[in-house]
């Protein structure tokens, strides 16, 4: 849909992920109509996510896709409207708040930001390069073009153990380099992790290059306490060092914190009027489903408690 006429929108959620398809189904519920601007990826991290084991009504766990196709059929079956598009620039110096798309431009009264966090890069020599070419942040997209190769996975928290265990059902081997030697990550994924047989790791190190011949074929390690270094032949690297939230088109006009998140109360309120935030955009601490989904639906909440206040 491209947005031409200067209809004003009660509710528009920016973002598709738990936050955004919760915060949809909330706002449906109460008759705001809101309109979800799905981003450029529908469901967002989720939808790149392998098997969720700890969102709570599926005993069995759920695939990521699954899951998000659960979400939008709930939130649509309310009235929620999902459009295909992605917000471009907002301008939030008035109300109704104006946001530019790439198909078309809506006004809203209330807006809900729920644009989530995107992957970081190391930001070595080569990375660019060979991203797509064995480079890659994303192990349910890329994982089965590896079967039986030996791959690098960098990072010490959740998403490189769970991802670091979900490639060894494809690669013949998976070596998890940490830049520390204690894991960042829980202690349940951490066991999973060492008591795989096809998992080894590499502690204090660092990623320091990505070199290949077309394809990767080896990286530059070095260690950071005897700043040694090292060639080590492998067929992929799989880097999941964190996320950065995607806050660029908001940074001048509304309240950020050190790190980019947006600054949020306990009732999911951003510092202007009508202008809410959920999950990992406004979360530094948690980022977990189940967390990003309950803010979704508080931010609703609000949204529909603002609206009812100036009627
Ligand atoms: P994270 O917890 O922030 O961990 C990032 C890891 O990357 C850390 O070990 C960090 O090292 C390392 N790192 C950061 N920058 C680096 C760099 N430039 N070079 C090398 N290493 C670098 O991120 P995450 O693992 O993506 O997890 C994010 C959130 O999602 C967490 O709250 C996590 O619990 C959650 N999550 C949960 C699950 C689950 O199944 N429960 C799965 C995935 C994610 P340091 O440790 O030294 O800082």
């Amino acid at each position: 849909m491209t947005e031409s006429s200067e209809k004003i929108h009660q509710c528009l959620i920016l973002g598709s992920g738990p936050a955004g398809l919760s915060a949809a189904l909330y706002a449906a519920r109460a008759d705001l109509a809101p309109i979800v601007l799905s981003g450029m990826d529908l469901g967002g991290q989720v939808s790149k996510t392998d098997t969720i084991d700890n969102y709570p009504g599926f005993p069995e766990g759920i695939q990521g896709p699954d899951l998000v196709a659960i979400f939008q059929q709930q939130a649509e079956r309310f009235g929620a409207e999902i459009v295909f598009d992605s917000a471009t620039a907002v301008d939030l110096s008035q109300r109704p708040y104006r946001v530019t798309t790439y198909g078309g431009e809506y006004l809203a009264e209330t807006l809900i930001i729920a644009t989530g966090a995107s992957v970081r890069e190391l930001g070595v020599p080569g990375e660019t390069e060979f991203t797509g070419k064995g480079v890659s942040y994303c192990a349910t997209c890329d994982g089965h073009f590896f079967k039986e190769k030996d791959l690098i996975v960098v990072g010490g928290g959740d998403s490189a153990l769970k991802e670091g265990i979900f490639l060894t059902r494809f690669a013949k081997s998976v070596t998890i380099v940490h830049r520390r030697d204690e894991l960042r990550g829980g202690i349940y994924l951490a066991n999973k992790a060492k008591a795989n047989p096809k998992i080894q790791f590499i502690w204090d190190s660092v990623i320091t290059e990505i070199i290949g011949d077309g394809t990767v074929n080896s990286v530059r390690l070095k260690n950071v306490k005897t700043e040694q270094e090292e060639i080590r032949a492998t067929d992929g690297v799989f880097i999941f060092i964190g996320h950065d939230p995607n806050t660029e088109m908001f940074k001048d006009q509304l309240d950020v914190d050190q790190n980019g998140y947006l600054v949020l109360d306990h009732h999911m309120h951003t510092n202007l009027p009508g202008v809410f935030a959920a999950g990992e955009v406004g979360d530094p601490h948690f980022q977990q489903v189940i967390i990003s989904a309950g803010m979704g639906a508080a931010a609703a909440m609000e949204a529909v408690e603002f609206l009812e206040d100036e009627s």
